[in-house]
């Protein structure tokens, strides 16, 4: 039979595991994501959800979210939200397209 000392060292043997490969393929990201001077984020309105990640991620206050109605008028709330990059704010650091769940923002040429 398992005991709880066996499980909680299997429990972090698995953490560590899914946190190294989950590093590594952020590594890798980052390196194929190009950013930094004369380049800036930019977010396609169709594919954010307006989770607020983003915004949180952004050391440089770059990054706002503004209200928009709900595509479906089945959807009984009052508002959506979605990010807009504040472009002479952005300095380049692709902080945020790591962190966007949904792949909305993408760095583009100044
Ligand atoms: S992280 Fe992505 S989906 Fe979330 S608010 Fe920002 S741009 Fe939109
Ligand atoms: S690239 Fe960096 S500075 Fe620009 S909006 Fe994203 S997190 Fe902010």
């Amino acid at each position: 039979m398992t005991t709880s000392d066996e499980l909680a060292k299997r429990r972090a043997a698995e953490a560590l595991a899914i946190r190294t490969s989950l590093n590594r393929q952020r590594g890798e990201q980052r390196a194929n994501t190009k950013g930094g001077e004369g380049t800036v984020a930019y977010v396609t309105p169709e594919k954010c959800i307006g989770c607020d990640q983003c915004t949180i991620v952004c050391d440089d206050d770059a990054i706002e979210l503004y209200k928009v109605e709900m595509a479906s008028q089945f959807i009984k709330v009052e508002s959506n939200r979605k990010a807009k990059i504040i472009r002479d704010a952005c300095t380049g650091c692709r902080l945020c397209v790591l962190a966007c769940p949904t792949d909305a923002i993408t760095m583009i040429d100044l």
